[in-house]
């Protein structure tokens, strides 16, 4: 401000109380001006999103109708009856079980008509707290379906249930009962998909098939360690996904397992170290069988047909045992113990099925040449061994063919299997018998390699 001005107080006065009027003027016109605008915008908005109901469910969107969006509250209330099943819940303590969805294309709308609270944590799909769920668009309507039903899972636990165990349990249960199946209006879930096709954007089998490849196998302990932030990653989804499904698929872990259903009703602070208390001695034949079936994850695994055989123990240390081995059966875990710097030679006998369909497919130890199955022929015999140092995984299978002498170099217990997809046991039948001789020292350099 200049000398000059600040002799002429009046002068000021006059500028500044037309600066005043003026200022007050235009806010006056603008307020006017405005408010309908904003009216009309919050009218807008709420022409913008479509409410939903079902029985179970409140869905409010922002998307425009389409059969796959506005079906959702259908496939929620056919959900909630078969989660009830599951939680062995009353009728009467599930039927107003209603939570709020907003499936989301413009977040900044629902931010705009606080329906997004600002203290949501940032996610990538979907999340849920205290019965509201917020869900994106997702780019297929089966992905849509499971991330809203995964949703819906935790809203029922934490609801109905009072809790929702620790992360391993609370996201392998949500994934394992929001993995489904809709035909015709019918739901199915809990299901063992048999193609990608059928679960796109699901994505879970990928993830452990990248982790067998890259020799990241995690055991059980592992992913029942998983801390309360790990499943902002993806990959724990995958691992708690497959543990739930492992142990509800096992035919001899799938009772003992029901377990977990009671510990979460409890609310109890040990759910893992009193589920794994459940198995007792048995624990370490569950990390074994664990084992095997994440390195030899297919979509479509039959875990019942796949699971570990142990052989009983023999009642005398045979010099030449024979072993009988299913076809239609995985990895048998036989008494036979291996010395390291043992030679053991393999010969095996038989003639099985590996197919039924167009025609009953007939095969032999050395396997089908011409048809390969994770790098090996389909159908060869398969020999590996549970090292008595790590009993709760098993080594690379090898290739035996009709005959084989080989030197593992681990002590442990011989294990046998057929070259077949674990998808595909079921249409399989027959014997393979196997006659085991051991000596010790190295192999004769004649001897040396497979002998088809
Ligand atoms: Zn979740």
């Amino acid at each position: 401000m200049g000398m000059n001005e600040a002799r002429k107080p009046g002068r000021w006065w006059l500028v500044l109380s037309f600066v005043y009027w003026s200022s007050a003027t235009v806010a006056l016109l603008l307020f006017w001006d405005l408010f309908p605008k904003q009216a009309r915008a919050a009218e807008q908005d709420s022409a913008a999103f479509r409410t939903l109901a079902g029985k179970h469910l409140e869905l409010v969107t922002d998307l425009p109708p389409a059969a796959e969006t506005d079906e959702l509250p259908a496939v929620f209330d056919a959900a909630v009856p078969l989660w009830a099943a599951y939680f062995g819940l009353p009728r009467e303590q599930w039927q107003s079980f209603r939570p709020r969805a907003f499936l989301i294309k413009d977040a900044k709308r629902f931010r705009q008509a606080g329906l997004m609270p600002d203290d949501l944590p940032p996610f990538p799909t979907g999340f849920q707290r205290n019965g509201r769920i917020w869900l994106y668009e997702q780019p297929a309507a089966y992905y849509q379906r499971h991330l809203l039903l995964h949703e819906g899972v935790h809203a029922f636990c934490e609801q109905l249930l009072g809790h929702s165990g620790p992360p391993w349990y609370a996201e392998g249960i949500a994934e394992f009962l929001a993995l489904h199946r809709w035909v015709d209006g019918k739901l199915q879930i809990g299901i063992n998909p048999l193609a990608p096709e059928e679960v796109p954007f699901w994505g879970r089998i990928k993830l452990i098939r990248q982790a067998q490849q890259s020799g990241q196998l995690l055991s059980l302990a592992d992913v029942m360690r998983f801390g309360p932030d790990a499943h902002r990653q993806v990959e724990p989804y995958a691992w708690s996904w497959a543990a739930v499904f492992f142990f509800e698929n096992h035919p001899d872990y799938r009772d003992t397992f029901g377990f977990s259903r009671q510990l979460l009703a409890q609310g109890a602070e040990d759910f893992s170290a009193q589920l794994r208390q459940r198995y007792g001695s048995n624990w370490e034949q569950v990390e074994l069988n664990w084992f095997v079936f994440v390195r030899e994850l297919e979509f479509g695994y039959d875990v019942a047909r796949a699971a570990l055989r142990f052989e009983p123990p023999r009642a005398q240390e045979e010099k030449t045992p024979v072993v009988t081995l299913r076809a239609d059966q995985g990895w048998l875990v036989t008494s036979i113990p291996i010395e390291k710097g043992e030679t053991v030679r393999l010969t095996a006998e038989g003639r099985y099925q590996l197919a039924e369909r167009p025609a009953i497919w007939w095969c032999e130890p050395p396997g089908v040449t011409l048809h390969y199955y994770r790098g090996k022929p389909l159908g060869v015999l398969l020999a590996a061994i549970v090292p008595d140092d790590r009993p709760t995984t098993m080594t690379d299978p090898i290739q035996v063919g009709r005959r084989l002498e080989w030197a593992p170099g681990q002590t442990g217990r011989l294990c046998l299997k057929i070259n077949d997809s674990p998808a595909l046991l079921a249409d399989n039948a027959g014997t393979i018998r196997v006659r085991v001789e051991k000596s010790p020292g190295a192999i004769s350099p004649k001897d040396r390699g497979m002998h088809p």
